[in-house]
């Protein structure tokens, strides 16, 4: 058996890859679940997969749960050290990056350090860090395989393909629940009409940053740095129905796409059973004689500017991505609060991309700096929008 550590096993990820991993059992042996601070949703995965560790970065949850799981053999870690010494010091097989935002980057650092493949829905690790984390995956062997559905779909397009062979990577979007809006029909968007996706069930995040299409920009950087092709030969096309999950176009004309229902699960269990296929479940086969009619078109980048601000700062290089990303993981937290509107996303990134100062090639650390300073003069921004 396997040995895998899931991080952020209580979010939208996490759950779906424990669900996964029980209509699969026998294959992996869960040594690892890390989360946030929902120790009560921490206690029932453990008691299910009787793992030997368990973290929580909220060190007062991480108490809460201790005493909760007396009568376990499982050790508790508390906080972001505690979970990274253990992930760059055991060697896992494989390590499931199901984490939200900034703070993903350093547990999949010592992930890897660790030797762990990675299997990553993060993405905001590769947007900040790209250059840095697919470095160390080839000093260490590792392979970072993606949870991303576009990216799950490309990469199995590319199976027995050579890249240099590619034309371009052409990533569907779903356009999300605003589809069709002018930028003034935007202004009132709240926060529940954000959060409810029309094809796909995930976290309140990516969620909102799929409604305002920078989920879009972000993964034009992560193709990039997975694929090892440049920006300017990824296009990104709206597919309302989402069961295209994207394509690759070949030098020669030809065209692979990868079709399924929009279910997170079918990535997850993909990265889990590479290079082989488990079987799924009947709700999981597309009904062909029901499908909806496949439709394509442009992204409407006036009203939803997010994705030619990703573009930027990849053309940008250096810290900018670092520096989108980290934006925009506060205005979503400020927009999902009540206290940012949704155009006032893409208006505080185009402005705080242009107060950081620019970096080239930054290290870790330097991306770490680059992180707390956009972190507090993005908080100091919006406060004092109010
Ligand atoms: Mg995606």
């Amino acid at each position: 058996m396997r040995t895998l550590a899931v991080l952020g096993s209580t979010g939208s990820i996490g759950t779906q890859t424990l669900e996964v991993l029980q209509r699969n059992p026998g294959l992996y042996d869960v040594q690892l679940l890390a989360a946030g601070k929902n120790w009560r949703l921490l206690e029932q995965q453990i008691r299910l997969f009787r793992p030997p560790w368990a973290a929580l970065a909220d060190e007062h949850a991480a108490r809460e749960l201790r005493a909760r799981v007396r009568d376990l053999e499982v050790e508790i870690l508390a906080g972001e050290e505690a979970l990274t010494d253990l992930l760059a010091s055991r060697s896992f097989d494989m390590a499931v990056a199901g984490m939200v935002g900034h703070v993903g980057l350093l547990p999949v650092v010592a992930a890897i350090q660790g030797g762990a493949n990675i299997a990553l829905a993060n993405k905001e690790v590769l947007v900040m860090a790209g250059h840095i984390v697919t470095k160390l995956c080839r000093q260490k062997g590792v392979h970072l395989l993606t949870l991303d559905s576009e990216h799950s779909a490309i990469f199995q397009c590319l199976q027995g393909h050579s890249c240099k062979d590619v034309q371009r990577l052409i990533l569907t979007a779903s356009g999300g629940p605003f589809l069709g809006k002018t930028k003034a029909e935007l202004a009132n968007i709240t926060p529940a009409q954000a959060v409810k996706h029309p094809n796909w069930q995930m976290g309140a995040k990516i969620s909102v940053d799929s409604a305002t299409l920078m989920n879009k920009g972000l993964e034009i950087i992560e193709a990039s740095w997975l694929f090892g092709i440049g920006p300017e030969n990824i296009d990104v096309l709206i597919h309302p129905q989402s069961i295209v999950h994207s394509m690759v176009e070949f030098s020669d004309g030809a065209v692979l796409a990868q079709l399924g229902i929009p279910s997170m699960e079918v990535p997850i269990q993909y990265a889990l059973s590479y290079p082989g296929r488990w079987p799924s479940p009947d709700s999981f086969f597309l009904n062909w004689l029901d499908l909806p009619g496949l439709t394509f078109s442009q992204p409407d980048t006036e009203a939803f500017p997010c994705l030619d601000l990703a573009r930027a700062a990849i053309s940008r290089g250096g810290n900018a991505p670092a520096v989108l990303s980290t934006v925009n993981d506060i205005c979503v937290e400020y927009f999902l609060a009540g206290k940012l509107s949704f155009n006032g996303i893409p208006e505080v990134i185009a402005h705080i991309m242009s107060e950081i100062p620019w970096q080239e090639n930054p290290d870790l650390t330097q991306i770490l700096e680059t992180m707390e300073r956009t972190i507090q003069v993005t908080r100091r921004h919006i406060e004092s929008m109010e």
